[in-house]
């Protein structure tokens, strides 16, 4: 391992912070603090989403003719779409008090049994990253969801005894990027489940309208298009990137945020029109330059790049893939004609690549026949 990896490992396990990932979709940094401003509070208020939008809207409405709380709810989807933003306007729209965990954050049953404990009928119970929990806790949460109790074990070895703690009716609402990953058992009890999309550009422009103008921020039309275009469909990415474009267009312009402080604001920070940045295009780089498109595996390209390979696969490609930039293939990393027009490259005329990309294609029955889902093999599931 070469110095520089080493030090990138010690200090930061993904290596990714080494990239200074402006289009990161996990919350990092000042997020936090400034997106608690930006958040839309009632379920109107939501942009996009329209049949999530619609269904919850059903369920809260519901809940509240009946004066009872409402069944629970699992969301769904890559991070950054809006799920904790969901979560808090379900308690908004219900009228109840939140209480705000995560997975991680509970690591023994007895963590989860104090927090049930301690609700308040009809309370809003926010688990996010659910996938995380501990698995005695995991049982115990089925118990509370379908039956409002749970086992209090006190004691050890053949002494134990499960005392039985009746708890407040509450609103689990679970928050999951690897809904592939959560037993059936804790999936089957959620009565209401929600996935969420990434948003259309039109979508994305209309948050960075409304981010703006809580933001206080002069946004032109253009700039709106030209920063919707790059956030990766994420609303997240969206406003992080409008407040670095505003910080550059105070600093360097007039405060205006239009096209061009957009592009010379984004040009500094290596975040492209497709919303790629220095790691994408490493990746996408190497495989053309180095690999001719490939097709390569993956620990070979990672090494070209000079990161892991769990970064690429997991930071880099979701990405690409969706982007319909690179192809994973049984026989490796393939770049689509879209990279190479991307990178202004042009493709070998009779590249292995192609071949390797139509012979995959080919290998996909046709929808509905056995085994034909190999479309997660071929493309892998989104992160
Ligand atoms: P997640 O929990 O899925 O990671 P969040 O709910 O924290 O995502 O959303 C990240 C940011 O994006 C929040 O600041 C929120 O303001 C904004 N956001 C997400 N979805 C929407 C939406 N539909 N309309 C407006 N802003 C949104």
């Amino acid at each position: 391992m070469d110095p520089a990896q080493a030090q990138r490992t010690a200090r930061d396990p993904d290596g990714v912070d080494e990239w200074q990932r402006l289009v990161a979709a996990d919350a990092r940094g000042d997020d936090k603090v400034v997106e608690a401003a930006l958040r839309p509070r009632r379920l109107d208020e939501l942009i996009g989403q329209e049949r999530v939008r619609e269904q919850l809207g059903l369920v809260l409405q519901a809940a509240l003719r009946r004066g009872h709380p409402p069944d629970h709810i699992l969301l769904s989807g890559p991070p950054g779409l809006g799920k904790t933003t969901i979560a808090l306007i379900v308690a908004h729209e219900l009228g109840t008090p939140i209480r705000v965990t995560s997975g991680p954050a509970i690591q023994h049953a007895g963590d989860l049994a104090a927090i049930l404990s301690s609700l308040a009928e009809g309370e809003v119970l926010f688990l996010d990253e659910i996938h995380r929990m501990a698995r005695p806790a995991e049982e115990m949460l089925y118990m509370a969801m379908e039956d409002f109790r749970v086992d209090v074990v006190v004691g050890k070895g053949p002494g134990a005894m499960a005392i039985p703690l009746d708890i407040p009716h509450f609103t689990l609402v679970g928050a999951t990027t690897r809904a592939g990953l959560l037993p059936g058992p804790l999936r089957d009890r959620f009565g209401f489940t929600a996935h969420l999309d990434f948003y259309e550009p039109a979508e994305i422009e209309l948050i960075l309208r409304r981010s703006a103008r809580l933001l206080d921020v002069h946004l032109t039309a253009d700039g709106g298009v030209e920063i919707a275009g790059r956030s990766r469909g994420t609303p997240r990415i969206a406003n992080r990137l409008l407040r670095r474009v505003r910080d550059f267009a105070q600093v360097r312009a007039d405060g205006v945020v239009t096209a061009e402080a957009a592009q010379a604001a984004l040009a500094l920070y290596e975040v492209d029109q497709r919303g790629l940045d220095r790691l994408d295009r490493a990746v996408l780089g190497a495989l053309l330059d180095r690999f001719g498109g490939g097709p390569v595996g993956l620990s070979t390209l990672a090494v070209a790049v000079g990161e892991e390979a769990e970064t690429v696969e997991e930071v880099a490609e979701p990405f690409l893939v969706r982007a319909g930039l690179l192809a994973r293939t049984p026989r490796g990393r393939v770049a689509t004609a879209a990279a190479w027009e991307h990178l202004g490259r042009t493709p070998p005329a009779d590249g292995a690549g192609w071949a390797a990309l139509v012979a995959a294609q080919r290998a996909v029955p046709p929808r509905g026949q056995p085994g034909w889902p190999a479309q997660d093999q071929l493309f892998g599931p989104e992160a």
